[in-house]
This record gives C-alpha cells, sequence and structure tokens, in this order.
C-alpha cells in the first residue's frame, strides 16, 4: 500500500465537531453558541476594518488586541498569545508544551479534541475516570506524572471546579505543566487567570465563541508567564501559522472592551440555565450541575439517542454523544433564548 495511506492505517481518529445544519427555522441548541448577538460595537469594527484597511495585511502579532486582552485581565501582553479560535491554541499547547511531557492526563470524560491531539502528535496520555457523580477529583492527579489539561467547567459534563481545587492541583504539580481550558468559565465560574502570577507552569486557555458571542470570527487566547507564551509562539513561527485576520482583530478587540455587553449576555443565559434546569427536573431529568451556556441532562425512561432523534423530528437540535457509554443516556442542551427553551420544554412534555 502507498506510504501516502500511513496516517489512514495508522489509524488516527478525526475530531468530529457538532453538526451545522443549514435550515433556519431549527432549534439550534448543539453546539453551545450564544443565542444572543454579539455587541454592536463588534460589527461597528468590523464594517471600520472593511471600508478601510482590509487591502494591507493584518498585524503578524495582534498587539492591540493582545495589549486589550492583558487590560482586561491584569496581566502584560508577554503574558497573552492569540490564536485563530481556542482550538487552535490549544493545538500550539500540545505541540509547544505538552508534547514535551512524559506522558498527559485528562479526564475521561472531556473535550474529545484532546484524545484526537494526543493521537496526532503521539503524545501518551492516560484518561482519569470522573468520579461517580461526574466530578473532577484533584488527588487523582497529584502522583508524579506528566502534564494535565482539562476544561474548567469541563464539557460536556458542565461540572465546575472550585479555585482552590485548581489551586491545589497546581501546588502537587510543580513540575508538570497544566492547561485549564476555561472555554466556559464566563458562565458563573472563577477564572484560574488570577493563579498565572503565581505558578509558572500553568496556562489558562480561553474563547470568545461562547461568552462573547463569536464563534464564526475564530478567536481565542492564552494566559500564562511569559516562557509558556514564548514557547506557543515559537512552534506558531516554525509553523508559519495564519495571523488573525483584520476582521477577527478588530472585532474581538472590540469585544473585549465592551465588558458589559458580554457580561450582559452571559447574565442572560445564566438566567434561563436556571429556569431550564428547573424546567427538566420537573420533567423527570436528572440534570448535572452547569457551570456553563449548557446543561447535561437523562431521563431515568428514556433513551438518550432515541430522545434526541425524536427531539430532531421536531427540528430541536441537541447534542447525543454514544461514547463513552456512561454518558450515552444523556443529551447535552446549550441554554438558548427563552422561547428556544420554552420550544425544547414543550417538546420534551410530548416526549416523556
Ligand atoms: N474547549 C472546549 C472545552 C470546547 O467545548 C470548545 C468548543 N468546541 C473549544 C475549546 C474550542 O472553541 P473555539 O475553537 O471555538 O474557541
Amino acid at each position: 500500500m502507498s506510504r501516502y495511506w500511513s496516517a489512514v492505517v495508522h489509524g488516527l481518529t478525526p475530531y468530529v465537531p457538532g453538526e451545522q445544519p443549514k435550515l433556519a427555522n431549527l432549534v439550534k441548541l448543539n453546539t453551545n453558541e450564544n443565542p444572543y448577538g454579539p455587541s454592536p460595537k463588534v460589527i461597528e469594527a468590523v464594517r471600520a476594518e472593511a471600508a478601510d484597511t482590509l487591502r494591507l495585511y493584518p498585524d503578524p502579532n495582534s498587539d492591540r488586541l493582545r495589549a486589550g486582552i492583558a487590560a482586561y485581565h491584569g496581566v502584560t501582553p508577554e503574558q497573552v498569545f492569540v490564536g485563530n479560535g481556542s482550538d487552535e491554541v490549544l493545538a500550539h499547547a500540545f505541540m509547544a508544551l505538552l508534547k514535551h511531557e512524559r506522558a498527559i492526563l485528562f479526564p475521561d470524560i472531556t473535550y474529545s479534541f484532546y484524545p484526537v491531539y494526543c493521537g496526532l502528535y503521539e503524545i501518551g496520555h492516560r484518561a482519569v475516570p470522573l468520579t461517580e457523580s461526574f466530578e473532577i477529583r484533584v488527588d487523582d492527579y497529584l502522583t508524579p506524572n506528566g502534564g494535565i489539561i482539562f476544561p474548567n467547567p469541563n464539557a460536556p459534563t458542565g461540572r465546575l471546579l472550585a479555585l482552590g481545587e485548581i489551586e491545589r492541583l497546581l501546588a502537587g504539580n510543580p513540575d508538570s505543566v497544566v492547561v485549564i481550558d476555561e472555554a466556559y468559565i464566563d458562565f458563573g465560574g472563577d477564572s484560574a487567570v488570577g493563579l498565572v502570577a503565581r505558578y509558572p507552569q500553568l496556562l489558562v486557555t480561553r474563547t470568545l465563541s461562547k461568552s462573547h458571542a463569536l464563534a464564526g470570527l475564530r478567536v481565542g487566547y492564552a494566559i500564562g508567564q511569559p516562557h509558556l507564551v514564548e514557547a506557543l509562539n515559537r512552534v506558531k513561527d516554525s509553523f508559519n501559522s495564519y495571523p488573525l485576520d483584520r476582521f477577527a482583530q478588530a472585532g474581538a478587540l472590540a469585544s473585549i472592551e465592551d465588558r458589559a455587553y458580554f457580561e450582559s449576555i452571559c447574565a442572560k443565559v445564566v438566567r434561563t440555565r436556571t429556569r431550564l434546569v428547573e424546567e427538566m427536573e420537573a420533567l423527570g431529568f436528572e440534570v448535572l450541575p452547569s457551570g456553563a451556556n449548557f446543561i447535561f441532562a437523562r431521563h431515568p425512561a428514556q433513551d438518550g439517542a432515541a430522545l434526541a432523534a425524536a427531539l430532531r423530528d421536531r427540528s430541536i437540535i441537541v447534542r447525543h454523544f454514544r461514547n463513552p457509554a456512561r454518558i450515552a443516556p444523556f443529551l447535552r442542551v446549550t441554554v438558548g433564548t427563552d422561547a428556544q427553551c420554552d420550544a425544547l420544554v414543550a417538546a420534551l412534555k410530548a416526549l416523556c
């Protein structure tokens, strides 16, 4: 067989993102987008970019954006790395940092991108089981080991780890890189960014896709001490990775600077989440406590796959995972607008 087939032969498992159906009348609650639009200031900034400067190359270092992110978090621009979505930032973290650990640990139920990257870069890894109640137990990560990565809140469970537990994890792993993926932290969690000054092994990654309602713009970033950021830049420059384009740099900066706006849409999502949890519990669902803009829920008398299919027949799209078997009974439901959640609850009433 041709050697060009080697990647297939070696069994790489591609990452499968949630589907992006084209039909306009769907209630789309499957990929954790924000149901509200981004700040009007983002649209203004992107328009200005389109009118004035599109013929010019973008700043390869995103200096203004990094300065804006640094000001927002109270760190220096040398502590900020930006990428085309946090998936790209995470890819750089795997290549620049985690790849050099003896092995890496992450929970057995977590963001499915991590094992994909381990496969691609041939990084040894161990999946650490969650507890019975789907929690990350820090004690399981305290033996001498290698690098650590997990989202906080975790995905797809939505369970949030308290900041004190993150600090205990860092204190117990002084020699290992620890990456905390805070894709969903703005929906009610305490960020670990404040720990970066004290823990040189900590890298925190964030995205504008969820709390800033900018999934289509593709902007994510990482915060760590300068030596970690320097390692990420080294890999980026070696790959000649694409810089953020002009729309992304201008739009992301406008969004970061309009703090009142994105905090207000996050607060709306959190209010709707509370109501959705109550209504689903009233229908008999067990709903895991969520710190994210989605909930993870199962019904004792319903099959997860069948329920997702029945909702789909009613034009409501939620996410269902077949693997691992332990999560197969669950649905992961993005918190939408109140009206979208009403439509979901009405459909579930008819089905359960
Ligand atoms: N981390 C987690 C835990 C996620 O769920 C996602 C979204 N799929 C990402 C990172 C990546 O988000 P993005 O590339 O849009 O920044």
